[in-house]
């Protein structure tokens, strides 16, 4: 049995109902404040027919679709019941889309109106503009940009300020200048939209040049604009324009609201001048995150970790950008471990962590060496969805390369569903890194054939990887193609890699014609790769000369004195070997300390020159000379040239024992499994002994190392290393 259906009672005419009913029904649909009410009185519109007036139902959808109280799907049942709707009724509904979360049914509407023959008045396109930009149809909006033109409201500042809004946040720059000019009649919304367009594209420069411009124009800026200047001011480092802002600030004693004292603490803590930045930061009475942020990153930057974290440890919430500044800062500063444990406990904390984060752990694990963790973060990566982040993925191939693993860097980059120019450099510098020169020419082909323009930094690493591996007469020409099919100029870095090529080669007068050819002044990086071929080829002349040069441009070279004094020695020239002594004391130059890592379970061990701080230090000294008798008996004599001279050969031999590299390795004896590979890492080159100490190791216990130093990677195997000598 079905429900009888009657049929409608039949309506009065409306003329009938008089004006009473009408006014009654406008009151209601006044004071509506919810759906249900709005519903009910929509059905007394049915009944009545007075649903068929215009204003009454422009009253209907209004509220339905602009009321936060409202349903937009509502507004679009009762308006796709409208026959003809008129502008006015559009206009409503393209306000509505423009603040939902579908802004591409305002676009879709439009296509409509255009099509049906409803025309546009200057109220039709603010919105549609906002929607446009809200769905970045870049497209679309420079066809309504065209109409906006043809059908003459471009002097409307209104729908200018939207257009500069719409192009500014589709990044066209261009367009937003284009726009700018062209409006008539600039308000103070013109001017906000179009500084604040060129902030968001990181023209910070140029905010700060048209914003004086505005000035010079006696235009009075409001709280907003000079927020946004003084930020873009930090960002510039632009320290003297960001003085000049505060005191017209203070000056015309304008507000200062935490919003623009943010700003100000930020700028001065970009700018260096943390004082300044402090100073304010005391005196805020509400002390915002970013405020905060801003001291953190300003200390992180001069290199006062300490008190960054101090001050980090006292904010009292943290966010994403607060966390990642403070684990960046770690990463900055040459505390890699550090950013890995702060990262753990962000991970504690349970904040929510971005593609930032993400790539300054993964640099903090590069910088370790820890492929455990690296590991661990890459599984991370790919269950969070990040592995679709090219940076991120460029990031993993940089840190596998890094930490020894070449297989899991090819890995990622054979999976990468786009690759860029960067993504291409860190595969070709990784294998560079490994020595494997034949390979990354190999991809260098490749990449060519996929269309990817090579640039500077590719042909730094493939210069590398060619010197790396001995290939003279490919690195030779690459450097020539590089400026002749490139444009690419040469600089220091590029000079350095080829004389670092030719000097490995025995070609040492090439590379001193090289370096008379330079354009520019030969710098610290050039010297330092003669010098050090000099020193592998026993080529005192051109080594003195060469460590000289280094010294003036470098006082405190510690490589460039040991140079000397060991060439010096060589040739018994006894007092200038005490010379030498004497200015590296006076100077106050200190070897750099060699400081080796080595990671075990993820934790990362780090052992320093002749270190007794570990729990297992007895052990591992132990150990250490259980190694050295059983590698003496294969071969083992220790190679004393890098140790400063004058002291007693035997405590040479000591010296030389106590480099950070055996303390490792010994430990790694003790601790990582029977057929386990053992890797380390290093911050400084490794020395000769340490070198052939290491392949006697391979072959002696029968184990696979692989040891990272500053400029490469060596994997000890049965009595050799990778580098074939070259490093
Ligand atoms: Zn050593
Ligand atoms: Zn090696």
């Amino acid at each position: 049995m079905g429900t009888l259906c009657l049929p409608p009672p039949p309506s009065p005419p409306l003329e009938a109902l008089g004006p009473h009913l009408h006014r009654r029904c406008s009151h209601l649909l006044q004071s509506c404040t919810s759906m249900r009410c709005l519903k009910q009185t929509h059905s007394l519109l049915i009944r009545t027919g007075l649903d068929r007036l215009e204003p009454l139902v422009a009253k209907l959808i209004s509220f339905c679709a602009l009321s936060p109280a409202g349903s937009l799907d509502y507004a679009r049942l009762i308006f796709a019941g409208i026959e003809s709707p008129t502008t006015h009724l559009c206009n409503i509904m393209l306000r509505g889309f423009s603040r939902s979360n579908s802004p591409e049914n305002a676009i879709l509407l439009y296509e409509q109106m255009r099509t049906t023959g409803v025309s546009l008045d200057r109220y039709s396109f603010p919105p549609l503009l906002k929607a446009m930009t809200q769905a970045l149809a870049l497209g679309e909006g420079r066809e309504v940009h065209g109409y906006v033109m043809k059908m003459g409201f471009d002097s409307d500042v209104f729908i200018h300020n939207e257009l500069l809004q719409f192009y500014a946040e589709c990044g066209s720059v261009l367009d937003v200048r284009q726009v700018f000019e062209k409006t008539p009649r600039r308000n103070m919304v013109t001017w906000d939209f179009f500084l604040g367009g060129l902030f968001r594209r990181g023209l910070f420069q140029e905010v700060v040049s048209r914003f004086d411009e505005m000035l010079k124009m006696g235009i009075e800026p409001d709280e907003l604009i000079l927020g946004t200047v003084i930020s873009a001011c930090g960002h510039a480092k632009d320290l003297r324009m960001g003085e000049a802002v505060h005191s017209y600030i203070d000056k015309r004693k304008l507000k200062i609201d935490s919003y623009l004292e943010s700003s100000l603490v930020h700028m001065y803590a970009n700018c260096g001048s943390l004082a300044q930045a402090h100073k304010l930061f005391d005196g805020m009475e509400v002390k915002s995150l970013a405020a905060w942020t801003a001291l953190v990153c300003g200390y992180c930057k001069t290199g006062e970790v300490e008190t960054a974290r101090s001050l980090f440890n006292q904010m009292p919430e943290k966010d994403t950008v607060s966390w990642s500044a403070m684990i960046a800062g770690y990463v900055e500063n040459g505390q890699p471990n550090d950013a890995l444990k702060l990262f753990h406990e962000m991970q504690l904390s349970g904040a929510k962590l971005d593609h930032i984060t993400l790539l300054s752990v993964l640099s903090a694990c590069a910088d370790l060496g820890a492929l455990d963790q690296g590991r661990w973060i890459h599984f991370f990566i790919q269950q969070n969805g990040f592995n679709q982040t090219l940076s991120v993925n460029n990031a993993l191939i940089d840190m596998y390369a890094k930490c020894g693993s070449l297989e899991d860097s090819r890995k990622v980059f054979n999976a990468m569903p786009m690759r860029n120019v960067i993504s291409w450099t860190a595969m070709l510098t990784g294998l560079a890194m490994h020595g494997d020169g034949k390979a990354a020419l190999e991809l260098f082909y490749e990449m060519k054939k996929s269309n990817t323009k090579p640039n500077d930094v590719t042909f730094i690493g493939m210069l590398y990887a060619c010197s790396h591996a001995g290939l003279v007469d490919e690195g030779r020409q690459l450097f020539v193609e590089m400026t002749k099919e490139y444009g690419i100029m040469p600089r220091q870095e590029h000079y350095g890699c080829m004389i670092d090529l030719l000097g490995r080669a025995n070609l040492l007068d090439d590379a001193c014609e090289l370096v008379k050819s330079m354009p520019m002044r030969p710098n610290v990086v050039i010297w330092g790769a003669l010098a050090a071929a000099c020193k592998i080829h026993k080529n005192a002349v051109i080594g003195e000369y060469a460590a000289k040069q280094l010294l003036q441009l470098d006082p405190e070279h510690d490589g460039a004195y040991v140079m000397l004094s060991n060439i010096y020695a060589s040739s018994s020239r006894w007092d200038d070997v005490a010379e030498m002594r004497k200015l590296m004391k006076d100077r106050g130059v200190t070897k750099e300390t060699g400081c080796s890592w080595i990671e075990l379970n993820n934790i990362t061990h780090e052992f320093v020159m002749g270190d007794r701080s570990h729990p297992q230090t007895d052990e591992i000294y132990q150990k250490l000379h259980q190694v050295v008798s059983k590698v003496k008996l294969i071969g083992y004599a220790p190679n004393t040239s890098n140790v400063l001279l004058n002291v007693e050969e035997e405590e040479k031999d000591d010296m030389l024992l106590l480099h950070s590299e055996k303390l490792a390795v010994s430990f790694g004896l003790i601790n990582v499994g029977a057929g386990s590979c053992i890797r380390i890492a290093k911050n400084l080159r490794i020395c000769d002994d340490c070198h052939s100490f290491m392949k006697l190791i391979s072959l002696g216990f029968n184990r696979e190392i692989i040891l990272r130093d500053r400029n490469r990677f060596h994997h000890f195997k049965e009595g050799s290393c990778s580098c074939r000598g070259y490093w």
